[in-house]
């Protein structure tokens, strides 16, 4: 492995401290062949002190980015603004970015100005946590830690690389960034010191400066982290959850959360379970969740107040399907009943139509069109809702509906409820 230009701040010796990685290793040694300082940033570092096998590599250079584009056949210059360079090696892909020295957080987001550095130390200290604040030198094994980032880590400490307040109003989003760090996973909680701790709760309208979509992808990931309901709640009690979503939660909600698998709609709906329908649209609309998780949380929150009778056991099921585990698990997390929902598994789902249009079309001399099109769904109710397996059942069936006269829009759909 080729050295390249040595840090400008201390390193120690930490040989293999990451995973053989031939793709990483050919993209820091093009880049330090030229002489230039090339080193593993970041989230990876951290993940590899845990013992964790990291997902990604970053990786920041003394290059340019024009000098990063030169050195590789075949890169992307995904945020070359800020200094960013995908460069792929093998099948692998790395964000290759250059050291900075910024000026000014004018809008507590993005740096007003972007200038290109060639200090390790100013780009770790621009960092947000001292846990991710830490460098690495693959060829020379050297692990640059200028905040004592690895202690922190071994001793399970959330701190700010400087003064948590001015590093928080800088940008808004390190808050839900700590937040999310405060999740450890299998490994627990990690606590902010108390200096980050109050900064937290003293920046919390800095949040408003950060686009929605910014902090939605964070909140995504705290709530469907292994300690959600302890980090949700501090959120909660620091007035950062209310901030966000506009309404403070009932302590009581958090406790429920650890009871759910990391299904992030099923626990959105116990988090607002306590809420009205209509106010559930307001955050939903507030947080611009993507359509998808906006349609699930609002029918996983009707479901929470509505479940199926005897009477409607097979169609529940068909129509909810998969749904009924997640209708189960809400309801007993609520402490409610679940005898029915729980009888209705032993009915089929995925049932298809036994009939067609060309079907009814040759036996009630209907011709295409709505009604043809109603009186198909109200076969298919009767189907599902008595199980029907053959034609013949489907011919009684069909005698004993009053097709030839009523509103169409009006007959029976072969949904729940
Ligand atoms: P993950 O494992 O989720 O990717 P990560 O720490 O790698 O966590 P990234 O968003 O990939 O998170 O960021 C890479 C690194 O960039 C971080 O480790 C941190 O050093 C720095 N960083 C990211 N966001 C910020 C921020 N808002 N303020 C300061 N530094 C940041
Ligand atoms: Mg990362």
């Amino acid at each position: 492995m080729e050295e390249g230009l040595l840090a400008d701040v201390q390193g120690v010796s930490l040989p293999s401290l990451l995973p053989e990685n031939e793709d990483l290793a050919h993209v820091l040694d093009v880049l330090c062949a030229t002489g230039y300082g090339a080193w593993v940033v970041g989230g990876a570092v951290r993940d590899c002190i845990l013992g964790e096998l990291p997902e990604e590599y970053d990786i920041c250079t003394t290059a340019t980015p024009e000098q990063v584009i030169e050195s590789f056949e075949d890169t992307i210059p995904t945020g070359i603004k800020y200094g960013t360079i995908t460069v792929k090696s093998g099948d692998s892909m790395f964000e290759v970015t250059t050291l900075r020295t910024e000026t000014g957080y004018g809008d507590g987001r993005r740096p007003d100005e972007v200038k290109w550095g060639s200090s390790l130390r100013i780009d770790l200290s621009r960092r947000d946590f001292t846990m991710n604040a830490m460098a690495y030198d693959y060829a020379r094994g050297l692990l640059h830690d200028p905040f004592g980032g690895k202690s922190d880590l071994e001793n399970g400490f959330l701190k700010a690389v400087g003064d948590p307040s001015q590093r928080l109003s800088e940008d808004g989003l390190r808050i839900m960034r700590a937040y999310r760090f405060m999740d450890r996973q299998k490994r627990g909680i990690w606590l902010p010191d108390s200096e980050l701790s109050s900064a937290l709760i003293d920046n919390r309208a800095m949040l408003t400066m950060v686009s929605i979509e910014r902090v939605w992808s964070e909140l995504v990931r705290i709530i469907n982290g292994a300690n959600a309901s302890i980090v949700l709640s501090r959120m909660n009690d620091d007035g950062v959850l209310p901030a966000i979503i506009g309404f403070p939660l009932p302590e009581e909600t958090f406790a429920k959360l650890a009871k759910l698998p990391a299904d992030l709609e099923a626990r959105m709906t116990i988090l607002f379970s306590g809420l009205k329908d209509d106010d559930v649209t307001v955050i939903l609309e507030r947080l611009k969740v993507p359509k998808a998780v906006f349609s699930r949380v609002k029918f996983l929150h009707f479901l929470t107040k509505n479940s199926p009778k005897q009477t409607d056991l097979r169609l529940y099921r068909n129509t909810l399907s998969k749904e009924v585990k997640t209708h189960s698990i809400l309801v007993e997390t609520l402490g409610g009943n679940t005898d029915l929902i729980n009888k209705s598994l032993q009915y089929p789902t995925g049932i298809e139509c036994l009939v067609n249009g060309d079907w009814i079309m040759e036996r009630t001399g209907l011709e295409p069109g709505i009604k043809l099109g109603r009186l198909k769904d109200w076969l298919f109710r009767i189907q599902i809702e008595r199980g029907y397996t053959d034609l013949s059942q489907m011919e009684t069936a069909l005698c004993t509906i009053p097709w030839a006269s009523g509103d169409p829009k009006e007959w029976p759909r072969p949904s729940w409820p």
